[in-house]
This record gives C-alpha cells, structure tokens and sequence, in this order.
C-alpha cells in the first residue's frame, strides 16, 4: 500500500502537464473558427484592389454605380452587377452580391473633381459619398456581436442547468462524474468496523474485500481472482453506507461516494460520459472503493418498458456501467461496493458473476443486534443509571440502525429540553414514542363524543389483541393524538421469520377490533378505521392471491415482480374467486372480533372508561382488567431460552471449575 502511494506521487512531478484532449477544445475551435470566418469573408463578397488609374478607367466606361471615399483618401466602389464579369474576371455567383473595388485617390478633391467631370460626360451616375473610415476593432466587434452574444447565453444556460445537479457545474463539466472522494490527507474516513454494530455475517463478507486491498498478492500469487464488486442489499437505514465506508477505512484507501441518480442528467449522454470519467479516475487512485448508492437509480432492468421511450439514456449509462465493470481487470484494485434495496428490479446483467459477485445481505437488526446498535450510538451521550439497554432494544423493533441512531439523537434532545443533566430511560422511551407515531398534540381539539369514540376504538384493539394467542402483545394504548392518528394502541411485534396463517387470521382479527367494538358499543361506525381496513384488506389479499392461504385457490401464488406487465397473471373467473376470497376472509374476522368482544363486553366497558380517564395505559392496566394471558409470547420464550442456556453454561463453567 505505502510503496504504491509514494510510486504515484513519485512518477507526478516527472509529467509534463500536456493539456489533453476533452470537449473544451472542441468548443474554442469552433468558437476561433466563427471569429475567422467573419473576418475573411466580410459581407460575403470578394473585393479588389486595384490601381487609381484602373479605377479611372472602370468609371469612364460607366461600370461603377456608387462611390465612398475616405478621408485617408481610401476608395470603395461599387461595380454594376452587368459588368461585374469584365471587372473580377469570374462568375457574380462567385464574388457574392456586392463586390467592391478598393484603391487609393491622390486626395479627396482629386477624387471629388474626377468624378464631378465624368458626371458632366455622362459616365458616372451613381451616388458619391465622403466618410470617416471606421476603425477595423469596431468593425470586428459590431459584425460579431450577434455571435458573441448567441454564444454567452449558450454558456449562461449551460451553467444553469448543469449547477442544478450541484457540485461541479459549468458547461464544460457535465459529462465529469460527480463522485465524493475521500482520501488520506484530505477528507479521510474515519469510520472502522467497531463502528458497525451487529450484521456480522456480513461483516465477515466484506473483510476479505479489505484483507485483498491490504495485501493483494496473497490472492493473486495463488492465481485467484479479486472480487470487481459487492452489492449490499437491504432495507434503508440498516448500514449499508456505513458498511462501505468502513470497507474504505479499514483499508486505507480512496473511497469515492456517488448515488446512482448523479449518472442522470437532462442531456443524452451525459450519464455514459460521468461513469467513464468514474473509472478514469478510480483507476488513476487504484487500490480504491467506489460506492454506488441506490444503485437501482440506473440499475433497472433494461428494455422492460418499450411503451415510455425516455429509458434510453439510462439505458446508455447502465451499458457503460457494466462495459467498465468487464473493462478493467479484476487486478486493477478498483473495488466496486453498490447498494439497495430494491434487488429484484436490477439488470440481470449487472448481477451476473465477474461485475457484481456478492451479494450481500443486510438486514434489520434483531434484538440482540439493536441491542449492540444501541452500544454503538449511546457511546457520545451522557446517559444515566436508568437507562436500561435490553429495555430499549426490546421496545423497538422493526428500527433499523438509523432509527436507533435517531432514538438517540432525539432523547439527548429531549433531556436537553426539560434542561437535564443526563439523558434518563422517560427520555428515551419517549422518544421511541415519537418516531413511531410522530409529535403529540394535546391541543388538538376533540370533543367528548369523539374521545369516547376513540377509546372505544382502541380498547376494541386492546382487547382483542390481549384475548387472540397469536395476536402480537400490547404494550400501550392511548388516546392522545399523534400525528395524522387520534388514538393507538402500540404492540411488540414479535420479530418472526415465518408467519403462518393463524397468526395473520389473529393479527387481522385484532385489527377490526376497532371497528367492530364501534359497532357493538356505541351503534354506529366512523371514519376512524379506515387505516385499518386498508391493511386488512391488503394482508386478505396477499393470503389469498400470493401466499395460496385460502379455502379457495389453495397453493396459488399469483406474485409477479414485473413494474410495467398491465396484465394480470389469472384470467378473470380467478379474479372474481379473488375478490371473493378477500371478502370471506374480512368478514369472517369481523364477525369473530365482535363475538369475543361481546363475551367480554364488561372488561371493554371498563377498559374505555379507564382510558376516558387517564389517556394512557400500558399493558399492567389491561393485565388488571383482562387477567393473565395464558401464553407466553414469542419473545418471552426467547428470553427464557436464552436465560436457561446462560444458566447451563455457568454451570458448566462451575463444575469445570471445581474439577480443576
Ligand atoms: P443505508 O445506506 O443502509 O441506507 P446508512 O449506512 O446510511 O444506511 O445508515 C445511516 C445511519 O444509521 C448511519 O450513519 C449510522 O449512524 C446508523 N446505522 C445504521 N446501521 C448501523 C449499524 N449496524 N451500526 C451502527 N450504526 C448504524
């Protein structure tokens, strides 16, 4: 590595700095060219010069029309469009509309006399006029003024609209690739893999990108290959830059950062151009790492969509991506690292091995992940006794890394706010609070129907959700509005990797609880649940039409990935069962909410009334009204698992202990 960097900058002062070749010079030639023009081709017809005495001749013979002298005695004449050909000895077609003899008069009152003779003999009647000789600068500057002028708003709107993109700019840069780098000595990343928490296995994916960066004749001596590229595949947030960087900070190496959307631009070409000039200069900084973010943004499959024509230059640019990724060799040390999220819409051309060989995977954290996550960003903040991690990783599931990183952030504010010293557990948990349901509004006005109504709602909820086994476990419920939603009722969701059908049927179940408690209690229906029904209906849909869950059309998976097939994967009759299945299914639950909600109708009266009145409970208040559920949930097994396990290995550590 270090013998490479001093190479480089040895071989730099040795070059002479030749200007090369690029579109800049293409526009000054064009630009010398239109000045040169202008001035050798003045008016676009020829001129002669020729003696005074000539001159003399050409206007006895009554060939010239009209006459300007100078007063530097300087001539121009005009010659008669029949008598041309005598005059320049050439076709008028040749020596353009208005040629002009030019010569020199002894002075102004010989010329004046001169042709006040020829006038009186009849040879001249043309017109005579005395000028100022204009100065040859002005003439330049007033014929090309309309060019100069065409040309700066040229470059004015060039500059406008290629400064749009951000960095770089200017007219002549649009086709520069718009890649950060960051390297030693400037902006170097400082990012290593202790700042990663969790994803572990792909950790270990990318460490051998670093291992080969570092010593790259460990492989090759063998005759392997070097990896061309990585592609991270996730959700966002989940730390696939970070990853990345950390790649580039680990190694020591240039790291130039670009989002796939910086290929596009408004001009065809320009996207081609910018990865070529990417890979120019990643190769003069090889060993390096490029990161492509979302590269989904030129990535797409190619041609799907013959309909919308204005794929071509995405298009272009993805062929140019994937001709550079086979171009340079795969001992070149240029490392691509790509991510997003949206694997299954990329080129499979782009996939294939040789350009972007490994896929690697990186997922939501799971708990013990988040857990880690939290070390990591908890590091800067003063926190105090307590704030319970195992706490905090529990109650947020479904965050990703930048989530928890944001959790953070939010609770040192929070604490900031009520002007404390250290940032408490209340700070936290509100702060998870507020990124899941957005600010709370307690000014917002409600009337009392309303809060009975949405208490109502809720409880439905809470009810039903402490009553179902497979239902996910409450930890919440509330009343005051949050963001766009006037009440919630907060679960744990259990962090599941199969999901099977009773659990759905439960979830669903639980979620028209609203609704159906609305209808039992208070008699009539609201706009409240609308946000329900929606998801139910869709989760009704996805059993029936790609999880081949219902009576119906049992085995069926109907999924098609394709963004542009306007067809339909069934024929019509199919759709029909569809819509027929959705329905059951919905009404089937409904009809089971308000069946447990009306055996429990007491406990549901009890459960709005206490939310009326304190705005807030939490799972203990529904345990009190509810009793003890009688199954553990998943996430409680977990734990106990793990508890038992912890106790069995101290044991064990115990007896070797004493054997010793
Ligand atoms: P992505 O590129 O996957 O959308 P980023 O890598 O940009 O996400 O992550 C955004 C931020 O989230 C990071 O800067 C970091 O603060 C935080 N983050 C995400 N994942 C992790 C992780 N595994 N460990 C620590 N911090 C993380």
């Amino acid at each position: 590595m270090e013998n490479n960097n001093n190479n480089n900058s040895g071989k730099k002062p040795g070059k002479t700095n030749i200007p090369k070749f690029n579109l800049n010079w293409m526009y000054m030639i064009i630009a010398v060219m239109l000045v040169g023009l202008l001035l050798t081709n003045e008016g676009s017809s020829s001129n002669k010069e020729v003696s005074y005495d000539e001159f003399q001749g050409f206007v006895q013979k009554g060939y010239v029309s009209k006459v300007t002298g100078y007063d530097d005695s300087s001539v121009e004449a005009s010659i008669k469009p029949q008598h041309v050909k005598e005059v320049f000895k050439e076709e008028v077609s040749k020596v353009g509309k208005n040629p002009l003899v030019l010569t020199e008069a002894p002075s102004r009152e010989s010329l004046a006399n001169f042709l006040e003779k020829e006038r009186q003999e009849g040879h001249f009647d043309g017109n005579v006029k005395y000028d100022k000789k204009k100065e040859l600068f002005m003439l330049i500057f007033w014929q090309s003024l309309p060019f100069l002028l065409i040309i700066g708003l040229w470059i004015f709107f060039f500059r406008r609209m290629s400064a749009g993109g951000g960095a770089g700019g200017g007219v002549f840069n649009v086709g520069k690739s718009r890649a950060q780098l960051f390297e030693k000595g400037g902006t170097s990343i400082k990012i290593t893999f202790k700042d990663v928490a969790g994803l572990a296995e792909a950790k270990q994916e990318v460490e051998e990108i670093v291992e080969f960066l570092k010593e790259p004749h460990k492989y090759t001596d063998l005759g392997g290959k070097i990896p061309k590229g990585a592609l991270l595949v996730g959700p966002p947030g989940t730390g696939k830059t970070l990853l990345a960087k950390a790649v580039a900070g680990e190694a020591n190496v240039p790291f130039f950062s670009l989002a796939g959307s910086d290929f596009v631009e408004m001009f065809v070409g320009v996207g081609a151009s910018r990865v070529r000039d990417l890979f120019k200069q990643a190769k003069e900084k090889a060993p390096c790492i490029v990161f492509i973010d979302e590269i989904d943004a030129v990535g797409r499959a190619r041609g799907k969509n013959p309909s919308m024509g204005g794929n071509d230059e995405r298009e272009n640019t993805l062929n140019q991506l994937l001709t550079e990724m086979d171009g340079f060799g795969s001992n070149s040390g240029v490392i691509i690292l790509a991510a997003t999220n949206r694997v299954d819409v990329l080129d499979k051309a782009l996939l294939r091995a040789g350009r972007f060989d490994r896929q690697i995977h990186v997922d939501l954290p799971d708990l013990n992940e988040r857990k880690e996550v939290f070390g990591v960003h908890l590091r800067p903040i003063k926190i105090d006794d307590s704030v319970d991690v195992d706490l905090l990783a529990r109650q947020t599931p479904g965050f990703s890394g930048a989530d928890i990183a944001n959790v953070c952030n939010e609770a040192a504010l929070i604490a900031a706010r009520h002007g404390k010293k250290f940032v408490g557990k209340q700070d936290f948990l509100d702060a998870v609070d507020r990124i899941i349901g957005g600010l709370e509004k307690k000014t917002k006005i409600t009337t009392e129907a309303e809060r009975r109504a949405i208490a109502a709602h809720e409880a439905g909820h809470a009810g039903l959700s402490w009553l179902l086994e497979h239902a996910n476990p409450l930890i919440k419920v509330t009343i005051v509005p949050r963001g766009r939603a006037l009440g919630a009722a907060w679960y744990l969701p259990e962090e599941r990797q199969i999901t099977t059908r009773e659990q759905m049927l439960d979830e669903m179940c639980a979620t028209l609880g609203g609704r159906a408690a609305e209808d039992l209690f208070l008699g009539r229906i609201s706009t409240g649940a609308m946000n329900d029904l929606e998801r139910v209906t869709k989760q009704a849909f996805g059993m029936t039409a790609y999880l081949g869950m219902s009576e119906k059309l049992p085995n069926l998976c109907y999924y098609n990935n394709d963004e542009y097939s306007f067809n339909k994967p069934y024929s019509e009759k199919t759709a029909e069962l569809i819509d027929e299945e959705v329905n059951r299914i919905v009404n089937e639950q409904y009809a089971r909410a308000k069946d447990i909600l009306l055996k429990h109708k007491e406990q549901h009266n009890t459960l709005t009334e206490l939310l009326i009145e304190k705005e807030v409970i939490f799972a203990e208040d529904v345990e009190k009204i509810f009793g003890k559920r009688p199954w553990a949930s998943r996430s409680e097994e977990i734990m106990e698992n793990e508890k038992q396990q912890k106790e069995a290995e101290a044991k064990a550590a115990a007896i070797k202990a004493e054997e010793n």
